[in-house]
């Protein structure tokens, strides 16, 4: 192993000394005290006394930390960060032409923006990777390049998933481009983009199957054979599309995306509201992904997403907190904890109801691993993406069950340090990668839905 020049030990880039950890698998019971050694973004060692046996370049005092897998945020729309607070009390239709009819034509600083501040908000949750489901309609490869070059700048791990449709465009959308286009404009990012740094990933997103025809659809699922990208989509999001998906296919939007044969481990669909058992039992012997947004289907009134059900039946569930228009922040374990919460007053017996342990699961190595972004985990081998919150804290103080005080507790929680890759992202509340104050400035200057620079 490499040494240095008075050392004989192995080099490690990064020490977690003495810190409590919390692994967030199997029990959740944390580990005390834990050195956790990071050399070339992979924890190398992870152990009481195990810093000793190395020579690391920085070393953080981890005794009053919390040490945690970060964060994913499963699914989210970038560009909605400027459309915060906005259309109160309108559900998803009229909403979405209130938001998104100013936000589809977002020059590239403003689409930066909106990256930036979406990152800010959720590294300082603990939030290391991200789904942008990226939507500018007619999408543009400056306004996708505009995106990924941001989340690359922001050193968090994106997937970057292009929003495409060609049905059902309301009057108030720009006719997108034809499907060939898109699939083309798709092609090309994921040429350019796909792998970036190691943290990037793209992805193919069709707004929802609703949104596409059978043809966009298919020629989609070909280039993510192809490519091995993730496909990524709304589904079931409301009792409306739930009903077009049953007059367009005749049955539901799950079991013709099944028929289709776009159903496996890298579909991840959004939503899944009004999924039936039948869907249920589809998603779960496919492997495919749901995204669970509890906070956007409350603002919008779409419903509740049968999570219990899902978990029964062993389809794999991650949480996102949508777009920041829909929920309206971008708070990953608010998110988590109406995972757990929200089923309880609907399931029987307690002994059904969702854990803490569960839901915290779902945000961190199932939402890792549905999109490859990271291992959700902190043990040997796993990749180095870490969140490290100040244990005295209103929400962590007294140590009773750090699990459930994280879950419960811990909506309000900003991360010390955020570790991405290796790399120490936000170090003493302070991002590293980008000028949070700069972002600011730049947003307070943007009223409303931002339209000027
Ligand atoms: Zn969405």
């Amino acid at each position: 192993m490499a040494t240095v020049s008075g050392s004989s030990l192995p080099r490690a880039d990064l020490v977690f000394e003495a810190a409590r950890v919390l692994d967030a698998t199997g029990d959740c019971r944390p580990l005390e005290p834990c050195d956790v050694v990071v050399n070339q973004g992979i924890i190398v060692a992870c152990g009481e006394g195990e810093a000793r046996a190395w020579d690391a370049r920085e070393t953080i005092d981890g005794r009053g930390l919390l040490l945690m897998p970060g964060l994913c945020n499963a699914h989210t729309h970038s560009p909605e960060t400027l459309a915060r607070g906005l259309a109160d009390g309108a559900p998803l239709g009229e909403w979405m032409q209130h938001v998104w009819s100013n936000l589809d034509t977002l020059d590239e600083a403003g689409v930066r923006l909106g990256v930036m501040l979406c990152a800010a908000e959720l590294l300082h949750g603990g939030v290391t990777a991200v789904v942008d489901h990226f939507r500018q309609t007619p999408a543009s490869e400056e306004a996708v390049s505009s995106a990924v070059g941001a989340w690359i700048d922001t050193g968090m791990r994106a997937t970057v998933a292009v929003m495409v449709r060609d049905r059902h465009v309301p009057s108030w959308v720009t006719q997108p481009l034809p499907a060939r286009d898109q699939v083309d404009l798709l092609r090309r990012c994921v040429g350019q983009w796909n792998g970036a740094h190691g943290r990037i990933r793209m992805a193919a997103g069709p707004s929802a199957p609703t949104r596409c025809t059978d043809d966009l659809l298919r020629s989609l699922g070909s280039l993510c054979a192809a490519e091995g990208l993730p496909l990524h989509m709304h589904v079931d999001e409301t009792r409306d599309e739930f009903e077009l998906a049953r007059q367009l296919f005749g049955k539901s939007a799950v079991h013709h995306l099944d028929e289709l044969g776009l159903l496996g481990p890298d579909t991840s669909l959004a939503h899944c509201v009004w999924c039936d058992d039948d869907d249920l039992g589809r998603l779960a012997s496919r492997g495919a992904v749901v995204v669970h947004n509890p906070l956007s289907n409350l603002r919008l009134g779409s419903g509740r997403a049968p999570v219990e059900r899902m978990r029964d039946r062993g389809v794999c569930i991650t949480v996102g907190t949508d777009g920041a228009a829909s929920n309206d922040s971008q708070n990953v374990l608010e998110a988590v904890k109406l995972a757990a919460l929200l089923p309880r007053p609907f399931v029987g017996a307690p002994g059904e109801w969702i854990t803490a342990r569960q839901a915290l699961s779902f945000a961190t190595a199932a939402g890792a691993n549905a999109f490859g972004m990271g291992d959700g985990r902190v043990a040997v081998g796993c990749r180095a993406d870490l969140a490290a919150f100040d244990r005295a804290s209103l929400a962590l103080a007294p140590d009773n069950d750090p699990c459930c005080q994280v879950v419960f507790a811990g909506a309000g929680l900003r991360a010390r340090h955020v570790v991405v890759d290796g790399r120490l992202v936000v170090r003493d509340h302070v991002i590293r990668t980008f000028d949070e104050r700069d972002v600011l400035d730049r947003a307070a200057g943007r009223h409303g839905i931002g339209m000027t620079d």
